[in-house]
């Protein structure tokens, strides 16, 4: 779980969902995704992408594949906690 680079309090999953403009819920100071985390998520994010060909190999019906497909976005939303490393300062994008 992501812990405040500021309090250095763990937010928890629910905190973390939630945390509005990634505020710190214990201490308020804002926070920011570091570039690392970022590029995990977006790996996360590009993950039900990567399903869809291996949906058509396996020849698997449209119901299955928008199946796995939902249940690969929910996943990727689920776990998103757990792969959040915070910052106290914005990192450049490159
Ligand atoms: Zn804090």
């Amino acid at each position: 779980m992501p812990i405040c680079q500021n309090c250095e309090n763990e937010w928890t999953w629910l905190q973390s969902i939630v945390a509005f403009k990634m505020k710190c819920p214990h201490c308020g100071k804002k926070q920011y995704e570091t570039n690392k985390s970022r590029q995990r998520r977006l790996w996360l994010d590009f993950l039900p992408l990567a399903v869809f060909p291996i949906t058509v190999l396996l020849g698997l019906s449209l119901w299955a594949t928008l199946v796995i497909i939902i249940a690969v976005i929910i996943a990727s939303f689920i776990f998103h906690p757990f792969i959040l490393k915070l910052s106290n300062e914005q990192e450049p994008f490159w």
